[in-house]
């Protein structure tokens, strides 16, 4: 691990002001991913920007009737909060899926969006990766790709993004807020992510002069019909092979609004409206579901050793639509540490 300052700003506007005066600066909350990276050596700022301190850890109500949470929130009191779990049950689940409970308590909202690939190649200096240094190539491409992207790929990155968060907030159309030296911004969450194209070194739309300050959701939380699936290799502390984040809301027997969102297949949050509007005004079945399944995977590439992912996301999709329809959810181990 390289040398590094230390900085730990009052204000938001002194956290602003010091990451805009410092190209090579970043912000660091939990830590969570931040520091494994430095200790690996693929991130080396030259200053750390601690905003532990700023006012982000409040959990409020939106004029609209929806949510307000700081970015510091931390992972586990956001999946705790008892207004999380009683409106939006999605999102907790998807939170209580992922990580361990330590790293849940240190972890934040912030940092959560904006965590990196855990492609084995970008975390070893040794091998050539287009997201850690431009132009050296993508040796996933032609090895070890078990765990990498079948939607959205390039023929210069086909790294997924690794959070369960951010696709309950995919499902649930989420925006991000931001500040920066010009002022906020809202940022949908389908725009927030990126998909790699050929600068996959660029995960998000965020600018470095900009912090997050917090993540909104609207009015509509799915709580009666609603999944968090996650398929992975062992049932806790590892990232998902495939997820499905499903919300519906059903009248009369039919499916009135319907969100699917997708983890593990792509550079983001995989989120397909035309797979959505399949299922809007028809029965909630498993024909229905296939159908929405078979669109939002007609484009799906396997390589090597991950075309396994496109049958799994296949079956996924509809267990999980199947599950949110019955109110079934997926039932979540109770991980908090008493
Ligand atoms: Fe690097 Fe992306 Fe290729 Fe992984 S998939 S080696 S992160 S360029």
């Amino acid at each position: 691990m390289n040398d590094f300052g230390y900085l730990r700003p009052e204000t938001l506007d002194q956290a602003v002001m010091a990451i805009a005066a410092d190209p090579a600066a970043k912000f660091i909350a939990g830590g969570t991913n931040l520091i494994d990276l430095m200790k690996y050596n693929v991130e080396r700022p030259e200053r750390v920007i601690d905003i532990t301190r700023l006012p982000l850890r409040e959990i409020t109500e939106t004029e609209s009737g929806g949510l307000l949470i700081g970015a510091l929130v931390p992972n586990s009191d956001l999946a705790y909060d008892e207004r999380i779990q009683s409106r939006y049950p999605l999102l907790a689940s998807a939170i209580l899926a992922g990580a361990s409970p330590q790293l849940r308590n240190s972890a934040t909202t912030g940092g959560n969006l904006l965590q990196r690939t855990r492609c084995y190649y970008f975390y070893d200096p040794g091998t050539p990766c287009n997201k850690r240094e431009p132009g050296t190539g993508c040796p996933a491409i032609e090895g070890q790709n078990r765990i990498h992207a079948i939607l959205g790929t390039s023929e210069h990155c086909i790294a997924t993004h690794p959070s369960d968060m951010c696709v309950g907030l995919a499902a649930l159309e989420a925006t991000i807020h931001v500040q920066g030296q010009n002022g906020r911004r809202a940022i949908p969450i389908s725009e927030f992510h990126r998909l790699p194209g050929d600068q996959p070194q660029i995960d998000t739309t965020l600018r470095h002069d900009e912090i997050i300050t917090a993540v909104e959701l609207p009015p509509s939380g799915f709580g009666s019909h609603y999944t968090y699936l996650k398929l992975r290799d062992r049932l806790s502390y590892a990232f998902a092979l495939v997820s499905v984040a499903a919300a519906l809301e059903i009248e009369d027997g039919k499916v009135a609004k319907a969100r699917l969102a997708l983890g593990g297949v792509a550079h983001k949050p995989w989120r397909d409206t035309a797979a959505e509007a399949l299922l809007v005004g028809n029965a909630p079945d498993r024909d229905s579901f296939a159908a929405a399944a078979d669109q939002i995977l007609k484009d799906a590439t396997g390589y090597t050793h991950n075309a396994f992912k496109i049958e799994l996301a296949r079956r996924g999709i509809v267990r999980a639509l199947s599950q949110a329809a019955s109110g079934t959810p997926q039932s979540q181990t109770d991980k908090r540490i008493r």
